[in-house]
C-alpha cells in the first residue's frame, strides 16, 4: 500500500538524518553515519553503533 511504503521511506530519511548527526557529532560532518559509542566511521546507516560496539 501506499502509505506502508511511504512510512519505510520516511524511517529510511530518519535514519540517515540520525546518521548524519551522530557523523557530526564524532566531529565529521562528510561522513554518512557513526558509530554512537565511540564515534567511528559506518558505511551502513541502518545501524548506529560499529561492531565492537555492538
Ligand atoms: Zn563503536
Amino acid at each position: 500500500m501506499f502509505e506502508t511504503q511511504y512510512n519505510e521511506e520516511m524511517e529510511a530519511e530518519v535514519r540517515r538524518l540520525e546518521g548524519k548527526r551522530r557523523a557530526e557529532e564524532a566531529g565529521h560532518p562528510e561522513w554518512d553515519n557513526a558509530c554512537a559509542l565511540c564515534g567511528c566511521q559506518l558505511t551502513a546507516t541502518e545501524a548506529d553503533r560499529c561492531n565492537s560496539c555492538r
